[in-house]
């Protein structure tokens, strides 16, 4: 919310004036940013016109740990002054302790592995990779999926305004709906090196997966001798409550792969491969990463899950998931149809095309949510966020559905830095 001392009204000059470089200066890819950040605590960051916002996003599922926590301060700058790289001709301590730290919270058997990268499309290529040592050339995954974009993952991803303006992609890709078994059944066959699924559709909206859609992806997997790989990059580091997704759905996939939350903010990705045989696949040479594994990165991801298991947040999730879903759901409101997701990544589903609207009316009154699909917001906050913030956004549900739909909104220009403060924030 915005400080009663900040400016009460009007982008302001200096936020206009950053915005204005921004857009000399960075491939327009994502479109002009909303704000800009100068700095964060908890749940909580602040724009350089000094107004705050209780941050929902978290850097889409990224900062679990919130923003300046002092366990990743402190690792991060301790290893700063350490050692920051070596090449991978070499190792580090923190590289070896996050390799069996991630294993044992994976629950993954003997002969389990990891290999290290920097982001979650990196994961993923890796994983595309070692689907290829099958000797098939198949890969079935989901429509609604986002698994990167790189021209690899990016045959993975589903949404056409994504792939097309790049194709031909890497081929062999079949996309099925959602959630339909028999049409898993149809399409993984024995030419299919791997089916690659999230657990929780994120980009797609914060669609779960059942447990029984998992356990049968599983089951037909392991009928034609093809790779079940879980992305987790976004389900991942206890987003959903558990370490993993997986491990609610009571299966031992193939391989998981990993990023966002791993390293708190702090780029790091893994893919993680379950057992001996599927361990073994990619031999010395055939994969490497110049960054991949460095101290820094693992330094910030044994903090991170150092502190989700020390501050027991993986129950605090469960708890202030639930709390959320209750919450709101509680409201009563017409325009809130539902909420889904597990843990802290959520959707609250909307009757009707109100999502940017209700995101940049949020915005305005100092919370920073995500308009995930037209009709749904997105809530992937820091795990360290309290019930009592949450409220805080609950609490201004109402009125903030009220504003995004009121025939005379003031503007639905999302793109715009805020213009407006509010009376009702602490
Ligand atoms: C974000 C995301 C990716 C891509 O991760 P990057 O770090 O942006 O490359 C892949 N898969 C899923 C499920 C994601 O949410």
């Amino acid at each position: 919310m915005p400080d009663p001392t900040a400016p009460a009204s009007g982008p302001g000059a200096a936020t206009a004036a950053w915005l204005e470089r921004y857009e000399h200066a960075l491939l327009t890819v994502f479109g002009r940013p909303q704000l800009v950040l100068e700095r964060g605590e908890g749940a909580w960051v602040w724009d350089i016109e000094g107004r705050r916002y209780l941050d929902l996003v978290g850097g889409i599922a990224v900062n679990a740990l919130g923003h300046n926590h002092p366990a990743l301060v402190v690792a991060v700058s301790k290893q700063a002054g350490q050692l920051v790289h070596v090449s991978n001709f070499y190792t580090s301590v923190p590289q070896v302790e996050l390799a069996e730290r991630v294993l044992r919270l994976a629950g993954a058997p003997e002969g389990s592995a990891v290999f290290f990268c920097n982001s979650g499309t990196e994961a993923i290529e890796a994983a595309v990779k070692l689907a290829r040592r099958t000797g098939r050339t198949g890969i079935v995954a989901a429509e609604g999926a986002f698994h990167g974009r790189s021209t690899g993952a990016l045959a993975l991803t589903h949404k056409a305004a994504y792939r097309e303006p790049f194709e031909p992609l890497l081929p062999g890709v079949t996309h099925v709906p959602w959630g339909d078994v028999a049409a898993l059944r149809a399409a993984v066959t024995d030419e299919t090196s791997a089916l690659v699924l999230e657990p929780i559709q994120g980009e797609a909206g914060v669609r779960p997966g059942t447990r029984d859609y998992l356990r049968a992806a599983r089951a037909v997997t392991h009928d034609v001798g093809a790779l079940l790989v879980l992305d987790e990059v976004q389900t991942g580091i206890g987003r959903t409550g558990t370490w993993f997704a997986f491990q609610q759905a009571g299966l031992v996939p193939d391989a998981v792969t990993l990023a966002k939350g791993l390293g708190g903010g702090v780029p790091i990705g893994a893919l993680v491969t379950f057992g001996p045989q599927v361990s073994t696949m990619l031999t010395p040479g055939m994969h490497g990463s110049t960054f991949g594994g460095n101290p820094l990165a693992c330094a910030a991801a044994l903090a991170v899950l150092e502190t989700i298991e020390g501050e027991g947040l993986l129950a605090h999730t469960v708890e202030a998931g639930e709390h959320l879903e209750r919450a709101v759901l509680a409201l009563g409101h017409p325009l809130v149809t539902g909420v889904r997701g597990a843990g802290l990544l959520r959707a609250i589903t909307l009757a009707g095309d109100h999502a940017v609207a209700l995101a940049a009316h949020a915005r305005d009154a100092g919370f920073i949510v995500n308009p995930v699909a037209p009709d749904a917001i997105r809530l992937a906050p820091p795990l360290v966020v309290t019930t009592a913030e949450l409220d805080l956004f609950v609490d201004a549900l109402p009125g903030l559905l009220d504003a995004a739909t009121a025939p005379a909104t003031p503007r639905q220009d999302t793109t715009a830095p805020p213009d407006r403060a509010t009376k009702d924030a602490p």
